[in-house]
């Protein structure tokens, strides 16, 4: 298998309002690729419309080299949490068995194996002393965990995050950031939407530059340039020197 997601000419508007202009990329396999672009360059959209949750102007999209309706139980989403509506009283462990429901038939109630394959997923994330707690309980770091841990049971090959690092502290985004890697080095594809540029050549493989059109994709070393990180940020960036001579790209709009 070739590529993880194929994406030819892919075009989105939202009433009249074009999110995404002809966007074409030929995503690998097996990789941990950041998605990155200022605030509006329809990074969510992008993720959306490759889940087939908005719909397409034009343009034609391939998971695995097959149509995403037949993929769609492969896909894992977290969505952003400003999405998640925290407020809903629902247990760790039951947000983790929803991640079984593809497997399960209507009329089906999650099996014992489900609840068996939740919790194994709880324990991979470290939240397993959890399970009894509200979701909205949680800090925003151990909130995330649970949702990744839903999409491990879910037994996605091919995961899409949306800033999973907004909002938490360090040491949660330290531990969340082993979590991806693991997964991807379980032979898994991940895509992260991302905002912080000082993590970009730490975290990723592969990175999309977007822009509501596509700006940059390749090898994270071949698109991580000032030049085309100033293109996507429509020239809104500062390079900081430090006292050693390194410098550091910041967005500064
Ligand atoms: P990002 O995730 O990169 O911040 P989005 O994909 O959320 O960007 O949004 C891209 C553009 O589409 C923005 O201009 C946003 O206002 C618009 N948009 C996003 N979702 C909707 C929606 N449901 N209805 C109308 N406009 C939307
Ligand atoms: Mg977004």
């Amino acid at each position: 298998m070739t590529s993880s997601v194929k994406v030819d000419h892919l075009s989105v508007s939202y009433h009249g309002e074009m999110a995404l202009d002809n966007i074409t990329f030929e995503a690998p396999t097996q990789e941990l690729i950041g998605i990155i672009g200022p605030n509006g360059a329809g990074k969510s959209t992008l993720i959306k419309a490759i889940m087939g949750m908005v719909p397409k102007n034009q343009g034609d999209i391939k998971v695995f080299d097959q149509s995403v309706s037949k993929m769609r139980q492969k896909i894992a989403y977290v969505p952003q949490r400003s999405m998640i509506d925290f407020d809903f009283p629902v247990l760790v462990e039951d947000v983790v068995v929803m991640g079984r429901y593809p497997h399960l038939k209507w009329w089906q109630r999650p099996s014992k194996k489900d609840r068996d394959k939740a919790l194994e997923c709880l324990e991979q994330v470290g939240m397993e002393d959890f399970r009894r707690r509200q979701i909205g309980e949680l800090s925003g770091g151990q909130q995330q965990r649970v949702f990744i841990a839903r999409a491990l049971a879910q037994e996605s090959d091919l995961l899409f995050l949306d800033e999973p690092f907004a909002g938490i502290d360090l040491s949660s985004e330290q531990i969340i950031i082993n979590l991806l890697r693991k997964i991807r080095n379980q032979g898994k594809t991940l895509f992260v939407v991302h905002h912080d540029l000082s993590k970009v050549e730490e975290y990723f493989d592969s990175l999309m530059l977007l822009n509501q059109r596509l700006v940059g994709f390749g090898a994270q070393e071949d698109v991580f340039k000032p030049q085309l990180i100033s293109e996507a940020y429509n020239g809104n960036i500062a390079t900081l020197h430090s006292e050693d001579g390194d410098g550091q790209m910041v967005v500064v709009k």
